[in-house]
């Protein structure tokens, strides 16, 4: 309300009728720009606790960021960034604006705190498409790609370069190969599909766990042998495969191996183990039908759910 009336009486007046505000004539412009101000600041409604923006979900209550469905985890600064950055999607923000939202304060002009974080961001955002490849040579040495690796890459290295047909090698730590390595075994095969590795199995202790250097990744390799699937004690499991349809099909087949031997372990009887003949016999029939048609149900599974896969 804006009025020449300007004593107490009138004043509580027109609060009372529903004013938000009373400005007494003459006043100056400035103040009339600042109390507008102040006012719709009190009517804004609390940003909302969940925001979606394609397939990017944050949760502010929960703390939780999703892409697709799956989790990203953030570190608190990330996250007080990207929650600034979704609630204004499709606005420009300033660099002030975003650094006094997230460090209350301006940072020194010559920082470059928020370009380390905003990097990390879109690195963390990306994760899961085609831009997480990267290319690198026999040595290990990236060629191309944003990403670094590991010294353990020389488990990947060495085992290439002592073995022709180990095309593609997956290393990881999926569960029940990785809880055979603690329980020192391999696996024995007592279902039809692991015959894919009959006579092809390795359980490899004689290393010291930390592959850091060629060296160290050449002497796993010659433990390793001419096995396609390989338990590495008290650390993961190895698979190798002539092509990557192959390879991705043993590190499944493999993994579940590993879950029917444990799980056939703890049952009341001992595990009927398949005779290696019989094994053998199965095994080329294994390699030439099975790849092919998981990779292409999986590679049609994976465009289906996530199609920005090869953008
Ligand atoms: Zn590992």
């Amino acid at each position: 309300m804006l009025t020449a009336r300007d004593s107490v009486d009138d004043r509580v007046r027109g609060l009372e009728a529903g004013a938000d505000d009373y400005l007494v004539k003459p006043f100056a412009f400035r103040e009339l720009v600042a109390r507008i101000r102040a006012v719709t600041r009190r009517h804004q409604p609390p940003p909302p606790a969940v925001v979606e923006v394609g397939d990017l979900r944050l949760d502010a209550d929960a703390w939780t960021v999703t892409i697709a469905g799956q989790p990203v985890a953030m570190t608190p600064k990330e996250f007080a960034i990207l929650e600034l950055l979704m609630q204004n999607a499709g606005r420009l923000l300033s660099r002030s604006q975003i650094e006094e939202h997230v460090w209350d304060t301006d940072l020194h002009t010559e920082s470059n705190l928020l370009e380390v974080y905003i990097a990390r961001l879109r690195r963390k955002l990306a994760a899961g498409g085609a831009t997480d490849l990267i290319t690198i040579d026999a040595d290990g040495v990236v060629i191309a790609g944003e990403w670094d690796v590991t010294p353990a890459v020389h488990i990947h290295t060495e085992l290439h370069r002592a073995r022709p047909d180990a095309t593609v090698v997956i290393h990881g730590h999926p569960y029940y190969a990785t809880l055979l390595g603690g329980l020192g075994i391999a696996p024995e095969i007592i279902h039809q599909n692991s015959s894919i590795f009959a006579r092809d199995i390795a359980f490899v202790d004689e290393y010291d766990g930390l592959i850091g250097n060629a060296d160290a990744g050449a002497a796993l390799a010659e433990r390793i042998g001419t096995a396609t699937g390989v338990v590495l004690a008290n650390h993961g499991a190895i698979v190798t495969g002539r092509t990557i349809a192959e390879a991705c099909y043993q590190a499944v087949t493999f993994e579940r191996m590993c879950k029917f031997y444990y799980d056939s372990l703890l049952a009341p009887q001992k595990p009927r183990i398949l005779p290696e003949d019989a094994a053998l016999a199965i095994k080329p029939h294994l390699k030439q039908g099975c790849p092919p048609v998981f990779w292409d149900g999986a590679v049609r599974q994976l465009l289906r759910s996530e199609p920005e896969t090869l953008s």
